[in-house]
């Protein structure tokens, strides 16, 4: 019996020191110093070369993909395993940090530092247990490739110029979200509708800045005297168990109506400001933009839109995250997060159909979703692993409605490093992660390899 916690255990001074090493480069993305070989700036390329230096003192195979990503090659088989993390990281606030977030620090339990948790700690966390299954010498089909981007934080194009130019590994993990295991992740589709339309008592409508979140509030502008609507609104609102305004502005009258913000994957734990104010909005005058949102728009799940679906992974969830009508020119955005059994090109195409016959356009940006069978031997065994070393055996593999870094690879998977349980206060202040928790991902992503690349 191999004890992989104890392989773990010696390495722990070598793994925190590599992550100062990492971690003490600010490989935030740098306009100004992006060029040739650094596509991303300086700092990026100083954090590939460290990374890769770390493959060379233990004696691998490193590869550059002209500053975009690079790989270290652990083993020499044909075919490969991947762990796939990322060397960028988000910029740091001014004030909020405890300590200089480029530096890291360890205060009791934890380290403290950027990056520690997103992604460096984890990725280095895989790089370890790779490291250890070739340090032991076991017998494995397959080589383990380690490889790391630049560029996830803004849309990870340095993984998709990568592929350009290397294969895909036949499977792998990206140690780039939580545990147990994220079998599932739904596509995006984003919807942008537009058109011109006709005024009749709508002044003007604004909410929402981000498709991706619901919006908490939303305003609009409607003609005539605000006396006339006062009493039905105050109802309204009371009916629906929110707040709101409502007000002279000019000779028309200002309303505005508070709802509850959530992130467009869990609309359904907020309240969309913008619908419910079309509702309201619907009974009182004639406006063709207001009837559409109050007709189509006024869920979380699709119904209105006929599009609503709920498969494997769950429900299909939408999210009306903008809109801006002024000057009668009208602008809606959607965010649509969709179970893998949808069509996503069809499902375009019919809700454009019916926008068309509103006199609007539609443009769609459409993500796949990522789905790899949760009986399938990948999922099993990493989630086999999770339970073993953790002790957790409530936790299932599970679907989520973001997307991570393992939409950029076939077959891969998010697998870690976050615990059930734990913040590591990713992209905020005090970004940090448990010793502890990081010795315990390795040890899982050892035994997790090794069960699928033993001979
Ligand atoms: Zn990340």
């Amino acid at each position: 019996m191999i004890n992989f916690k104890e392989e773990v255990e010696k390495r722990k001074d070598q793994l925190i020191q590599d992550i100062e090493t990492l971690c003490a480069i600010p490989s935030v993305y740098d306009e100004k110093t992006a060029g040739e070989n650094q596509p991303y700036g300086k700092a990026c390329r100083n954090a590939l070369d460290a990374m890769l230096e770390i493959g060379k003192r233990d004696g691998f195979v490193t590869y550059d993909e002209h500053g975009y990503a690079g790989h270290i090659d652990i083993g020499d088989q044909e075919e490969s395993f991947g762990i796939l993390g990322h060397l960028d990281v988000v910029p740091v606030n001014e004030v909020g940090w405890n300590s200089d977030p480029f530096k890291v620090v360890q205060v009791n339990d934890k380290l403290y530092g950027r990056g520690v948790a997103d992604d460096k700690g984890p990725l280095l966390a895989g790089y370890y247990a790779a490291k250890i299954i070739h340090d032991l010498n076991l017998p494995v089909k397959k080589k383990i490739r380690v490889i790391f981007g630049c560029d996830e934080e803004r849309g990870s194009s340095c993984v998709a110029h990568y592929f350009q130019n290397n294969p895909f590994p036949s499977m792998g993990f990206t140690p780039d979200a939580e545990f147990p295991v994220v079998y599932g992740e739904k596509g995006i589709v984003r919807f942008d509708i537009k058109g011109d339309v006709k005024k009749d008592g709508l002044v003007a409508m604004v909410a929402g800045d981000r498709v991706n979140i619901v919006p908490e509030k939303c305003e609009a502008i409607i003609e005539g005297n605000h006396k006339q609507y006062e009493a039905s609104f105050k109802e309204f609102l009371e009916k629906n168990h929110v707040t709101g305004v409502i007000e002279e502005e000019g000779n028309c009258t200002k309303l505005i109506l508070k709802g509850k913000s959530a992130h467009a994957s869990l609309p359904e734990e907020g309240i969309n400001a913008v619908s419910l104010l079309a509702t309201y909005l619907d009974s009182i005058i004639n406006n063709k933009l207001v009837h559409f949102i109050a007709t189509y728009l006024n869920d979380y799940d699709g119904k209105g839109l006929q599009i609503n679906h709920e498969g494997l992974m769950g429900k299909l969830t939408m999210n009306l995250g903008v809109v801006r009508y002024v000057k009668e020119k009208a602008e809606i955005e959607l965010d649509l997060r969709c179970p893998h059994e949808i069509d996503l090109k069809k499902m375009a195409d019919d809700v454009e159909e019916l926008c068309h016959s509103y006199g609007l356009t539609l443009e769609s940006d459409i993500h796949e979703p990522l789905y790899v069978d949760p009986n399938s031997e990948l999922i099993q065994k990493l989630h086999k692993a999770y339970v073993e070393v953790s002790g957790d055996t409530t936790s299932a593999p599970q679907a989520i409605g973001g997307g991570t870094y393992a939409k950029s690879m076939p077959n891969c998977v998010a697998f870690g490093c976050e615990f059930k349980g734990e913040d590591n206060a990713i992209h905020g202040n005090n970004e940090n992660i448990k010793v502890d928790s990081l010795l315990k991902s390795t040890e899982i992503f050892a035994k997790a390899i090794y069960d699928l690349i033993k001979e």
